[in-house]
């Protein structure tokens, strides 16, 4: 695909990635307003994020743009989806990507269907930003840009862990870093810090986690009592799933927190032997082979077995 191309004329883009966004959603939604800056100033560009997005990502330029509430029903010209696999997971944007008259996406979600009219969906990428930085015109890729990339590949790596990390991803960053900002103080600041209650709520989610299926598996529950005690928002939560993944013997991690009566949100990681965007698609979630999430309903007890059965087929 060539971004501008597909954008052609258009004199009105929105730019939308998925609702609770993290490090690649922000990341990549801001990349994409800075490129058009650069390379289409003419044209009016609005950044939607359905929830607010985390604090962390403030050094971000656009940061301060991103529509919370975007009240007038405008009509775009192009509509761009980012790093959104589905579109009840664009939240109230999808109003907007319905009446645009032409939709885009870029995302690297396997479960992706191709939701837009043009699609660019590489499942192998690490991350939509390192998707974009293949689509975007080297001319106009500047440090602002550039910083954007950076934090979107390694929000969704894990700083360059995981698997998702192909030799193609180091050139990218190795690129990128050339542009000049502060990587390593990016990576501090914006993964590696935590606030002293998201600390201690990651201590009584590893304190409280119980191992199944022979040590396989691990699972952990964060319930609303504990999130109103610690006084934690969901956001707050993230990463939590991947210290569980970091125990020896387990192929398959479960972190969930209690968004409401008997219904929870879900997420998954995997060491490679059990797909979890499988497991999650089952019940209507998606994601990747190593990382995904669904929100479902029963108790918790019933959503672990939902889940082990599914999980259990594959092992
Ligand atoms: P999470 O554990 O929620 O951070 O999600 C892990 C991966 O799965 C991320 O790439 C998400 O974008 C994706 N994901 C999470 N929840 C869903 C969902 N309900 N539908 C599709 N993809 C999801
Ligand atoms: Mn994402
Ligand atoms: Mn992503």
């Amino acid at each position: 695909m060539n971004l501008l191309c597909e954008i052609g004329e258009a004199k009105s883009v929105a730019i939308a990635g998925h609702i609770r966004p993290d490090g690649d959603c922000i990341s990549s939604t801001l990349a994409v307003y800075a490129y058009l800056k650069c390379a289409r100033p003419d044209i009016r560009c609005v950044v939607f994020t359905q929830d607010n997005p985390p604090t962390i990502f403030s050094y971000l330029e656009g940061y301060d743009e991103m529509n919370l509430t975007y009240s007038p029903k405008e009509k775009f010209d192009v509509f761009i989806a980012l790093d959104v696999s589905s579109y009840d997971r664009l939240g109230d944007a999808l109003w907007f990507f319905e009446e645009a008259d032409k939709t885009i996406c870029v995302d690297h979600h396997e479960t992706n269907p191709g939701l837009a009219d043009v699609n660019e969906i590489r499942p192998y990428a690490s991350s939509t930003c390192e998707v974009l930085y293949e689509l975007f015109e080297k001319q106009f890729i500047d440090k602002t840009v550039a910083e954007c990339l950076f934090t979107g590949i390694v929000h969704d790596s894990g700083v360059f862990q995981y698997s998702n990390m192909s030799r193609r991803s180091f050139e990218i960053v190795g690129q990128l870093v050339e542009y000049g900002f502060d990587g390593p103080k990016i990576i501090q600041d914006t993964f590696y810090v935590k606030s002293y209650v998201q600390n201690q709520i990651l201590g009584r989610a590893l304190l409280e986690s119980i191992l199944f299926m022979d040590g396989k598996c691990i699972v952990s529950m964060i319930d609303r009592k504990m999130m109103e005690f610690y006084n934690v928002l969901p956001k707050h939560l993230e990463g939590i799933v991947n210290h569980l993944k970091n125990t020896r013997g387990v192929e398959v991690a479960i972190f969930m927190y209690e968004m409401g009566t008997q219904r929870y949100k879900v997420s998954m990681r995997s060491n490679g032997g059990v797909n979890v965007a499988t497991v999650a698609t089952v019940f209507g979630g998606g994601g990747h082979a190593r990382a995904a999430g669904v929100e479902m309903n029963g108790t918790y007890y019933d959503v672990i077995n939902a889940l082990s059965r599914e999980i259990q087929k594959q092992m």
